[in-house]
């Protein structure tokens, strides 16, 4: 498997390259570009030079280009999600999902329009329109990196920006495949994607010529892209971290229950944004919930996402894999572990999924974003108390109330200081749906009207009349 930068409508190779791990076998699965400053720099002037014809581009032709892209991901769905698995780790099934998911978002963001307005002000004629920003720089993380990259990049083509495309270091493959496939149904120029170390998004952050970036990412990175992006007064999205709390009433069946909130907790490994990753519940059915929790982890079938099967995968990277191991062994001296802590034998980093109880706040696994397959289960009394310690954390992407009074949930769910709260389910994300991130978690919104907003600049034009 070879794979190439794309600039400027071209597939250009690198002097040097850096070998991509399978996570699953931790063998080389192939060797990826690595793009100097000068093919960033490269990138961004071909996406300027693109950017006057295309942000002139009717927006109706530039949606059709964008439904062309959703077709070759549809197409080529079966090469992307076997690609995605072997460099991401997730199971074959899930990596079809995202692959369809970001071919969904490509056709259907076709469907909005941020249209003009007209303001109502005496003795004017005022239009607010949105006009598109120029060259837009997509950083994306390793834990869906077509999924995210389709959430930005949609929004941003038509609106009539250019993009520079930069996926994580661990995850690239799939998206230089799809940069591959892509380039003939833009422009020249209109999507460049490069890949390579890190320094790759700190250099596009304090670009000049860069107009904006959408980050996705952990929160540590998002205050190094604002400070970047200062010194040229960028428009920055940001999504970040977070340590989503579930609060989980006295009145819910703990056997019905309990299968929503492991797959809240252990979706692709508990490497998700908008995972549960601290579980408060009430003492009256704690250990029955423990009990159930700790089966559904036991019986829970972890091995390679190419294997038929195969429920979850390896954790992405060695570094990540190293320290949930940590937290997991700290977790040992804080709480009871009731399900996983045994090795996995072979190689990959493999974890078993982990039910840990007994434990509170003040720990690294609940304070901090564990982001693997490990779940603290923290018992409460009050619901008021519960809402309090949900909130005492610096992050506030998510959160869940799980009620069988729907007018109780409700009134917790109000309290909550989350961008999203749901009531009786967890993580459910549609387009037409904003989503954003409260305190550390975010700044700005993706999906939906606001997220389309945040590819644009408003123009008012005001008028004697
Ligand atoms: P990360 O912050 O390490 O890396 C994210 C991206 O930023 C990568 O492409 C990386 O190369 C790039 N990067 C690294 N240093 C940079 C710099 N100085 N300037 C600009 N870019 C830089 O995150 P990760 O470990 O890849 O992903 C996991 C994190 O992402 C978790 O914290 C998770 O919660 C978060 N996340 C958030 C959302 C959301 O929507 N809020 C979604 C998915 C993941």
């Amino acid at each position: 498997m070879a794979f190439s930068l794309l600039i400027g409508g071209q597939l250009v190779s690198t002097r040097e390259t850096m070998d991509v791990i399978n996570p699953a076998t931790e063998q080389v699965l192939a060797k990826c570009p690595v793009a100097s400053r000068t093919q960033l720099d490269d990138a961004v002037a071909a996406a300027k030079h693109a950017f006057a014809a295309w942000s002139e581009t009717p927006i109706g032709r530039r949606k059709d280009a964008v439904r062309a892209v959703s077709d070759i991901i549809k197409n080529n769905a079966a090469e992307l999600a076997r690609l995605l698995t072997q460099e991401q780790g997730k199971p074959l099934g899930d990596a079809t999902r995202e692959v369809m998911g970001a071919a969904m978002f490509f056709r259907n963001f076709t469907n909005m329009e941020l249209p003009t307005r007209n303001v109502n002000s005496e003795g004017r004629k005022v239009e607010l329109h949105r006009r598109p920003l120029g060259v837009v720089g997509a950083i994306v993380p390793w834990n869906f990196p077509l999924v995210l990259m389709a959430m930005k990049v949609a929004p941003a083509l038509i609106m009539g920006n250019t993009v520079v495309l930069k996926p994580a270091p661990s995850t690239p493959l799939s998206t230089l495949k799809l940069g591959e496939l892509i380039r003939g149904a833009l422009p020249p120029g209109v999507i460049n994607v490069i890949a390579g170390t890190n320094d790759l998004g700190a250099w596009l952050t304090a670009h000049p010529d860069v107009r904006k970036i959408s980050f996705t990412g952990s929160t540590a990175t998002g205050a190094k892209v604002m400070q970047g992006a200062a010194s040229t007064l960028k428009r920055i999205t940001l999504e970040l971290g977070g340590n989503d709390a579930a609060i989980v009433l006295d009145d819910v069946d703990p056997k019905e229950t309990a299968p929503k909130l492991f797959q809240g907790a252990f979706a692709n490994n508990g490497q998700i944004c908008i995972g549960i990753k601290r579980l408060y519940v009430h003492d009256k059915i704690y250990d029955a919930m423990c009990d159930e929790l700790a089966n559904l982890a036991k019986g829970a079938v972890v091995g390679d996402g190419l294997a038929q099967g195969t429920q979850l995968g390896p954790m992405q990277n060695k570094s990540q894999y190293e320290r949930v191991l940590k937290i997991i062994a700290e977790a040992k001296g804080q709480g009871k572990v009731i399900a996983g802590d045994r090795p996995f034998t072979g190689p990959g980093y493999f974890i078993y999924p982990t039910i840990v109880r007994d434990i509170a706040e003040g720990t690294e696994l609940v304070d901090g974003e564990q982001f693997g397959p490990v779940l603290p289960v923290i018992r409460y009394t009050d619901p008021d108390d519960a809402v309090a310690r949900a909130n005492a954390s610096p992050y506030g992407l998510g959160a869940s109330i799980w009620c069988a009074e729907p007018d109780r949930a409700y009134e917790l769910a109000r309290r909550v200081e989350a961008g999203t709260v749901w009531v009786n389910k967890h993580a459910d994300m549609a387009l037409e749906i904003p989503f954003g991130g409260a305190k550390q978690s975010g700044i700005g919104a993706e999906l939906a009207e606001e997220g389309l907003a945040e590819f644009t600049q408003l123009q008012v034009i005001n008028m004697a009349s």
